[in-house]
């Protein structure tokens, strides 16, 4: 089992709670549609990228981390296989936590930062 992580805190209901002022979102799509929501990064896992998070700052001022895993469905196209952290084509966007750039590399990380930017440019809600 993973170590604890934000997600535990999560009822079953909803898709995410906020840990700090309680507020709950119950679909994926109320989530990131919520202009108090704001994605602010990516925190690597390189051992298992599906562990890695997406960081959102709710606006009580608390960062959220949610799972890759439960976004990589916005993702279709091709996943490369090899990884080329480090390597000469590597711009090290994934080493850098507030970093929202797309990777030109043609790296097994690269599908997340794609994942990433449909996050970042999701439709919020205007009331
Ligand atoms: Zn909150």
């Amino acid at each position: 089992m993973d170590a604890v992580t934000a997600e535990q805190n999560t009822s079953r209901n909803a898709f995410m709670t906020c840990s700090k002022c309680g507020a709950s979102w119950s679909t994926r799509n109320a989530f990131l549609s919520d202009p108090g929501v704001q994605l602010v990064g990516y925190q690597a896992h390189f051992k298992k990228l599906v562990t890695g998070f997406f960081l959102f700052n709710h606006s009580c001022k608390t960062t959220m981390a949610l799972k890759v895993s439960r976004f990589t469905d916005f993702y279709e196209g091709p996943i490369f296989m090899k990884r080329r952290t480090g390597s000469d084509e590597c711009p090290g966007y994934c080493l850098r936590e507030d970093c929202k750039l797309a990777c030109p590399a043609e790296c097994e990380c690269a599908y997340i930062r794609h994942v990433m930017i449909v996050l970042d440019k999701w439709p919020k809600q205007t009331s």
